[in-house]
């Protein structure tokens, strides 16, 4: 019993026994949410931490459901990851996140689009490839774009996620850490991954303007992935204060509910005028 519908609610449970009818019945339904465009894909600033302008937005999606309404991530992801469904809504983010990359762009600095990716990605011996032929299709460079890749995913099965981030960094995707701090990453791995940045998790973020032992675990990570020549995101952010701290720490760049919540792709451009022409302070 891992599904449960009450008053419109979804849980799905991560223990899900792949073989009831209530994950076919999921399964079902989320294909059918990929091919009637149910699936939409938000995005959320990531500041230059020094000069605050917009550096780049991560893609995070979200399940439009007609009866339930918007569906946030994490009730879906983690069944679609057992079942290998994944794969199609990592592909189906790029190919969305290839098709708007034009429109998101405004004069001045370039905006990097980062896309999250599962474990089920870094086994999948054609994922390169097929990231190829959609940048193809779309007449774009590699370089406009950032791959997240979460310390666990890695670790999974960290020899050949290292032969599949290998391609992907000769691709010329830039590669980030996400959840860095809570996963079991070994320094060995990370120093020898073609990663070029690291993003805090927000737990740490969070918590770091009360929390003595947040603050060092902030402060040390970002002297980390400065010694390893890594840039250092925070995210999480939710308050001017954590901003300024971060900033006064040297991080580089800085996400989070402070700066902007993730927003549908057509009201991202509408918000960053905004705040590329906000009074300044
Ligand atoms: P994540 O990759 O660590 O993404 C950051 C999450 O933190 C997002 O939640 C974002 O909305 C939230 N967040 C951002 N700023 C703040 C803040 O200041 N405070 C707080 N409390 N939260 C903040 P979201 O969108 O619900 O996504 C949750 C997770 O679902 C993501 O965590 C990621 O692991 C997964 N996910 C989302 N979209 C995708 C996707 O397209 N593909 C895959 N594979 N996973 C995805
Ligand atoms: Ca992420
Ligand atoms: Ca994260
Ligand atoms: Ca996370």
């Amino acid at each position: 019993a891992a599904k449960s519908k009450t008053a419109g609610v979804l849980l799905y449970s991560p223990s899900l026994d792949s073989s009831s009818t209530q994950t076919l019945s999921l399964l079902t339904d989320l294909r059918h949410a990929l091919q009637h465009g149910e699936l939409r894909l938000f995005l959320q600033p990531k500041l230059d931490a020094t000069s605050q302008q917009v550096v780049a937005a991560e893609a995070l999606v979200r399940w439009q459901h007609p009866q339930r309404g918007l569906v946030p991530p994490l009730q879906f992801i983690p069944f679609a990851e057992q079942t290998g469904f994944v794969r199609q809504l990592t592909l189906w983010m790029f190919e969305e996140a290839a098709r708007q990359w034009a429109s998101l762009q405004l004069p001045g600095q370039p905006v990097r689009v980062a896309i999250n990716l599962s474990t089920r990605d870094l086994l999948d011996q054609d994922f390169p490839q097929r990231l190829a032929g959609i940048l193809k299709q779309h007449g774009l460079a590699s370089s406009g774009f950032c791959l997240e890749i979460t310390e666990s995913a890695i670790m999974d099965d960290p020899q050949r996620a290292e032969a599949t981030l290998n391609r992907l960094a000769a691709q010329g995707f830039k590669l980030s850490i996400d959840d860095f701090g809570t996963g079991y990453s070994s320094l060995a791995y990370l120093k020898r991954l073609p990663v070029s940045e690291l993003k805090i998790d927000k737990s740490f973020v969070m918590g770091m303007a009360t929390d003595e032992s947040d603050a060092k675990i902030v402060r040390s990570t970002i002297d980390l992935a400065h010694n390893l020549g890594l840039s250092v995101v925070a995210e999480g952010v939710e308050t001017a204060a954590i901003l300024a701290q971060l900033r006064a720490l040297g991080c580089d760049e800085a996400q989070g509910y402070f700066i902007s919540k993730p927003l549908p792709a057509v009201e991202f451009n509408a918000w960053r005028t905004r705040w590329d022409t906000r009074a300044p302070g």
